[in-house]
């Protein structure tokens, strides 16, 4: 049983319910508050977080490098483009929504020259598409989101990685997992990746606030290489990576103060996720997934992203029939205890909802979270065709 206080169960793409582990593991505060962040209980807690990070990314090589840093997962982007890209140089962003926008608007902050490849909403450039774009300009980086969390269009940067390799060896391989590490496959090594980033507060199941990245031996060398120092401060590797080097070999070290209790609730989240198989948990996601997709479908609605490979695990974009808009079905969901989001792709925002479907609501059917849901929906829907008279 959940100690939490009764709410309303939250099924946005982002954050997401915690579990009561995570959140007491907040106000633990005779090994956190009490103890200094150098302190040897709080560097053990941090490097052992850091160690859990390579077992989710599925990483054993010596080179790869996790990062935590407070912040939310934007940082991520700015770590990448401050750091694994210099002004000037050329950076091939692969839009599958709302966040490859936001990516190319974070590189060209830094001066870097972002070519966006584009597909209609719901759909995702084609590998043929990425192959012609990768041969017209020698790419430092391309961009993948692997969930866009606006769209709910999922990403195949497994064949996009082996693309890149064939094609343009040199070319990082940047993987925006925000919405989808904890949840989607990724095998950072099997599949040669060089950044993946995430945040704290999405299928990971911790509060907001801590940016988290995996970056591979080529990455490092490719910031190693630099004609120019970082292109910021607080998110410079140079100023981070000793640190993180340090807290994981058991030596304290300071750089700018980490947020202890987020750090507590990363470890607990992390300990328990990786305490089971992870392709039993891919695999519940999926099955929970192909769930809500077929009830959504049965209701006679359709899906912004329409062919069932384009579809993520994670979180299913609904698209509302003529005549009905996401602040008409928002408030009867939330009427019956759940919590949707509306759309976020500007182009067609009001016109879906947003189903996120991540972490324990999905581990644990215990809590009954995704059928709840699924009847609310049923529910939400005819009420508000009938009030519309559609
Ligand atoms: C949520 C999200 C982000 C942004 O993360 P914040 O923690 O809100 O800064 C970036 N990319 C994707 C794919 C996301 O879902």
């Amino acid at each position: 049983m959940s100690s939490q206080a009764p709410h309303n169960t939250l099924l946005i793409p982002g954050p997401i319910e915690f579990d009561d582990a995570v959140l007491q593991s907040m106000s633990h505060y005779a090994e956190v508050l009490s103890e200094s962040h150098v302190g040897p209980a709080f560097v053990k807690t941090f490097g052992e977080t850091l160690t859990l990070l390579r077992k989710l990314f599925q990483t054993t090589s010596p080179t790869a490098q996790p990062f935590v840093i407070s912040g939310s997962g934007t940082l991520g982007w700015d770590i990448v483009a401050s750091n694994l890209i210099e002004r000037g140089e050329d950076a091939l962003v692969l839009h599958t929504g709302y966040f490859g926008d936001s990516f190319a608007a974070a590189l060209e902050t830094y001066g870097v020259r972002a070519t966006q490849l584009k597909a209609p909403i719901g759909e995702r450039p084609s590998l043929a598409e990425i192959e012609e774009a990768l041969k017209q300009k020698p790419y430092k980086i391309i961009t993948i989101t692997h969930v866009d969390t606006s769209t709910g269009v999922l990403s195949d940067i497994k064949a996009i990685a082996e693309l890149v390799r064939r094609v343009s060896p040199d070319t990082l391989v940047v993987v925006d997992g925000v919405c989808s590490v904890g949840c989607e496959e990724i095998a950072f090594d099997a599949w040669d990746l060089d950044v993946v980033l995430t945040a704290s507060q999405k299928a990971i199941g911790c509060p907001p606030g801590l940016s988290i990245l995996m970056l591979s031996g080529r990455a490092l060398d490719r910031f190693k290489s630099r004609k120019t120092p970082p292109a910021s401060y607080y998110a410079s590797i140079a100023n981070w990576l000793p640190i993180m080097q340090n807290y994981e070999a058991g030596k304290p070290s300071y750089f700018a103060t980490p947020p202890t209790q987020l750090i507590h609730a990363l470890h607990t989240s992390l300990t328990k996720i990786t305490s089971r198989p992870l392709a039993e948990r891919f695999a519940i996601h999926a099955k929970t997934s192909d769930k809500v997709k077929a009830a959504v479908a049965e209701l006679g609605l359709t899906q912004l992203a329409t062919k069932p490979e384009n579809q993520s695990h994670a979180m299913t974009a609904i698209r509302l029939p003529q005549g009905m808009t996401a602040p008409d079905i928002l408030p009867a969901l939330l009427k019956r205890g759940v919590v949707f989001a509306a759309g976020l792709h500007k182009e067609i925002a009001p016109l879906y909802i947003r189903f996120g479907h991540m972490g324990v609501s999905v581990t644990e059917p215990g809590r009954n979270d995704i059928d709840k849901a699924i009847a609310a929906l049923k529910e939400a829907y005819a009420e508000v065709k009938q009030a519309k008279g559609l």
